[in-house]
């Protein structure tokens, strides 16, 4: 009534706002929460995709490990744990974000159908 300035919850505003922009529904929540405050307005003009990898981190890995979680990306986290180095392997599977454009290079081949998972050596070919 005195006119005294409320605090809004801004961020929440925002990321409202920002999700209704981008056009992402209820599914987008997750999204919007991993994507860092700084890039979140350059974000509206980039979409992000989920992929799946394996991460050492924290555990003692072997060697047949790091090589292969380094260049792997998965495009569904079943096949993450199915894409493991080796048997009794224990790497966490970790979801991290792709750039759309990204996404469809590593996921999506020439005749429309989609890859399960993407080794990076493979663009070098
Ligand atoms: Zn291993
Ligand atoms: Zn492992």
């Amino acid at each position: 009534m005195k006119g005294s300035p409320e605090r809004f919850e801004e961020s929440g505003v925002t990321r409202r706002t920002f999700l209704r922009g981008l056009g992402l529904g209820s599914a987008g929540g997750a999204i919007a929460t991993l994507l860092p405050k700084t890039t979140a307005s350059a974000a509206t003009t980039t979409t992000f995709k989920h992929v799946w990898r394996l991460s050492h981190e924290g555990e003692q890995a072997c060697t047949a490990c790091r090589r292969h979680s380094r260049h792997r990306y998965f495009r569904l986290p079943l096949y993450a744990k199915h894409g493991r180095a080796h048997h009794g392997c224990n790497c966490d599977v970790v979801r991290q974000l792709l750039s759309v454009r990204k996404w469809n290079k590593f996921f999506v081949r020439r005749d429309g159908t989609l890859r399960r998972r993407w080794d990076t050596r493979w663009t070098t070919r």
